[in-house]
């Protein structure tokens, strides 16, 4: 038996499974063949509501809040080794859910989200205030307290990862929790709320209502009972979120959309360069909020690069997820499939040169596209300048590094950028002008718990990963005691 048909497939609610208010389900479609695998339950707003409920009931009653760190944190270390020993069949899952191949799904997704755990249970144990000098003739020092029930909205295309990303500093902070997993690809969300339970979370400190972004998103976004949101999504549902939560003066984190550049000054070891460019372009099918599809590259070298990108990339495995040698996958549905066509062929409108790709792949009726390569698009095309969020990359030339860095900074967009250059001075300089959350020098999507990611600009705000994470689901108390 296959692990989604384990998986029950309803609502998780103050350690129970239930079923919609309504009945509602929905469909979850395997977008290597087109084809629905199961259902699972959509939540509607008394769903929401019965959710959250217990999540207060569970902070309120101090099960999880009232614990120490180091108590919180030795169950989140289990949390890890329950993800590492049912790492095969939550990878199984997450492919069949995103379409990702399966080798990515071990070594990417299933592994960092056992490391972030493990990271969240470390932080838990160093949670601490502190004692403040001062003239007062008192003790004063500050504590740092959890900020109560948490939202967490994570997007489609990392699903395991971006929960953990907000449950595990959420649960280590002592919050407890509400997760709306995308519709699209809820299945590791229900997997984990059973490892999370097995591990000795609480009941009703961590729910999962799986279901629609206007209706159960919504729902939740608006619930007065939450005290602060964490998002992750697309720039558009991220600006509509923040202002809600604006209204209702809720603390938020915004992880929101990405377009990175990919800067390549004349001396970089092309070699190596070309494979970081790849990675950069096509990682998790192009469907990578840091991913790299914008590629500036110094005129003396443009056209050598772009000759071995067209030798090379047609050469990268598309196909099954399931098979170990594919690195790209299918896109995660039909709608992403239409828009990265819709852009392509607005490319070639724009006067784009499409150098390899520019088509679907026929196969098994699923969603592929092959990695196209465009060139010779201005810098104020949509392709561009917009987040196309698949398989595709733009190559520009440039002549000089102010230009570089003032191409790199032209969209709205600051989440990832990158550098490769064998000149150190060039790299720390060239780090510190471009307007991103993250910079990777010779080499993409070097991501770790211990290194803190996030956006500026119309990319976000608030960090996730590293100890920053762990600060945004804590607030501090001062406390001043009298010493007369
Ligand atoms: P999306 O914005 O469509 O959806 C994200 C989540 O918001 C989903 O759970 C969705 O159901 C929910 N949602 C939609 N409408 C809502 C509403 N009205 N109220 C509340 N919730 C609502 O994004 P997506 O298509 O799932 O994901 C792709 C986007 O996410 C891309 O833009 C990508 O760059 C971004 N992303 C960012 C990061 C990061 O760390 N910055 C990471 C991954 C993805």
């Amino acid at each position: 038996m296959t692990a989604y048909e384990t998986e029950p497939g309803r609502l998780f609610i103050g350690g129970r499974w239930r079923e919609a208010a309504d009945g509602a389900r929905a469909d979850v479609v395997d977008p290597s063949r087109g084809a629905v695998v199961t259902t699972v339950a959509e939540a509607g707003p008394a769903d929401v509501d019965a959710a959250v409920r217990a999540a207060r009931q569970a902070y309120d009653d101090g099960a999880w809040s009232g614990l120490s760190g180091r108590e919180r944190g030795r169950i989140l270390h289990r949390v890890a080794e329950l993800i590492r020993a049912n790492a095969d069949e939550l990878a199984a899952l997450e492919s069949l859910d995103v379409g990702k191949p399966i080798t990515l799904c071990r070594a990417v997704d299933v592994t960092n989200a056992a490391n972030d755990y493990e990271h969240c249970a470390a932080l838990a144990h160093s949670l601490h205030g502190a004692q403040r000098d001062t003239p007062l003739n008192a003790l004063a020092y500050t504590r740092r307290e959890p900020l109560g029930v948490v939202a967490a909205i994570t997007p489609f295309n990392f699903p395991l990862i971006l929960a953990g990303s907000k449950i595990g500093p959420a649960l280590a902070a002592g919050n407890t929790v509400v997760h709306k997993p995308a519709d699209e690809t809820p299945l590791s969300a229900l997997y984990m709320a059973r490892l999370l339970t097995e591990a000795g979370v609480p009941d009703g400190v961590v729910n999962v209502v799986t279901g629609t972004g206007p209706v159960a998103g919504e729902a939740l976004l608006r619930h007065p009972g939450v005290d602060k949101i964490a998002f992750t999504g697309s720039t558009a549902v991220g600006r509509h979120a923040a202002s809600v939560a604006g209204e209702a003066l809720k603390p938020v984190t915004m992880e929101l959309g990405g377009n990175a550049a990919h800067l390549v000054f004349a001396d970089a070891d092309l070699e190596k360069t070309v494979g970081a460019v790849i990675k950069a372009f096509v990682f998790n099918t192009g469907q990578f909020c840091m991913g790299g599809p914008r590629l500036l590259v110094a005129r003396p070298v443009h056209d050598t690069l772009l000759s071995i990108l067209a030798d090379a990339v047609p050469g990268v495995p598309v196909g099954d997820p399931r098979r170990p040698e594919t690195v790209v996958g299918p896109m995660a549905g039909e709608k992403h499939l239409k828009k990265v066509e819709e852009y392509v062929e607005l490319a070639r409108k724009e006067g784009g040169r499409i150098v390899c790709g520019g088509e679907r792949l026929d196969l098994d009726g699923g969603y592929y596209y092959r990695p196209t390569v465009i060139a010779g698009l201005p810098n104020d095309s949509r392709v561009v300048q917009e987040e196309i969020f698949g398989p595709v990359l733009t190559v520009q030339p440039f002549d000089s590094e102010d230009e570089a860095v003032a191409l790199a900074n032209s969209t709205p967009y600051g989440l990832a950028s990158g550098i490769q250059t064998r000149d150190l001075a060039r790299a720390h300089r060239v780090a510190g002008r471009l307007k991103a959350g993250i910079v990777w020098i010779n080499d993409w999507a070097m991501l770790d718990p211990a290194v803190p990611f996030g956006g500026v600009k119309d990319s976000g705000f608030g960090r996730e990963y590293g100890p920053e994470a762990l600060a945004a689901y804590t607030q501090v108390k001062s406390v001043v005691v009298s010493l007369d």
